[in-house]
């Protein structure tokens, strides 16, 4: 019985060591990153460019994101820009468009090396590292890749996409971290005189100016929705657009002389902040607990490309978690 069971420890210790020297052996080689494995189309102002996932998204990056913002905030960013990419949608014959208005902005090896001279390769790296440590990263709700918006900075709240667009679940008012030390032009101011305003506005009041602004009326992330002016109504984007503020988080007072527009954070305000995310960062949060915090009720999620002719639109997705702890 002994030499039996003998016998039998050493056959099962040879087979499984063979079965470590086979698999040794035999190790495949690593496999293409997901975003390698990613085909997708780029309208340019040159036309449509073919590319991968991963070819596009350092480039992506580096048109809208500084290098310094760090890891953690790249990582962010560039989990939101694959994710974009992946919803796609807005264009019949691309994934998405160079246009940070549009889709996100994207710049091309040669405006970079004029930007960055020397430092390209050095900037490149590090974008590349943020790219790659979250290969096939995305964030969906509902099991759909999310409209991942994202906006430069916001004083105190994002804002609702509601407010802006159409409202959805995971784009909805959060905290924002940034301050003025953090982010410079995190308030700003427009002056305009007058006759300037009542021109642009196409006001028709005999009111002398200091009584023209009854009401500013702010949404339910402080912002402003609309405003009375000389008895006519314009909402908050309107007056944005027409004088070229940097959000519509703003006040607008008469100061005696002028009107003046005093304006916090810079852009919609909705999803991610850029400055917050570097904010976030810098307390020590990573890109997971940094977009759970502006995309909440989302789930970061891994896709692998399917061999299709269509791997964007055919992913299989393994969901990891991003909740904050
Ligand atoms: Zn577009």
């Amino acid at each position: 019985m002994k030499y039996a069971a003998t016998l039998l420890l050493w056959c099962m210790l040879t087979a499984s060591l063979a079965g470590l020297y086979r698999l040794d052996e035999s190790t495949p080689p690593e496999e293409p990153s997901a975003d390698s494995r990613t085909p997708l189309v780029l309208l340019t102002d040159d036309g449509p460019r073919a590319m991968t996932m991963a070819d596009y998204l350092p480039f992506a990056l580096a048109a809208e994101m500084p290098v310094s913002f760090g890891a953690e905030a790249l990582k962010a960013q560039a989990v939101a820009l694959r994710t974009l990419a992946l919803a796609g949608g807005k264009h019949p014959d691309g994934d998405l468009c160079a246009d940070s208005g549009c889709c996100a902005a994207w710049l091309d090896e040669p405006e970079l090396r004029a930007r960055w001279g020397e430092d390209y390769e050095a900037n490149m790296a590090a974008l590349r590292a943020a790219v790659a440590s979250t290969d096939g990263q995305y964030l969906v709700y509902g099991g759909e890749p999310i409209q991942a918006a994202f906006h430069a900075s916001s004083r105190g709240y994002t804002e609702d996409s509601g407010a802006v667009w159409s409202p959805l679940p995971y784009l909805v008012s959060v905290s924002s971290p940034e301050t003025e030390q953090d982010a410079p032009g995190l308030v700003s101011t427009v002056t305009v005189t007058a006759e300037d305003l009542s021109r642009t506005l196409g006001l028709e009041t005999a009111d002398p100016p200091e009584e023209w602004v009854r009401q500013l009326v702010p949404d339910a992330a402080g912002r402003v929705d609309r405003a009375v002016i000389a008895g006519s109504e314009f909402t908050g984007s309107q007056l944005r657009g027409l004088f070229h503020l940097r959000s519509t988080a703003f006040t607008l007072a008469w100061d005696g002389e002028a009107f003046l527009f005093t304006v916090s954070g810079y852009g919609h305000g909705v999803g991610m902040s850029q400055y917050g995310a570097r904010a976030f960062a810098a307390m020590g949060m990573d890109h997971r607990q940094i977009l759970a915090h502006y995309y909440p009720g989302t789930e970061l999620a891994l896709y692998s490309p399917q061999t299709s002719a269509s791997p964007t639109k055919n992913i299989s997705t393994q969901a990891v978690t991003a909740s904050l702890p």
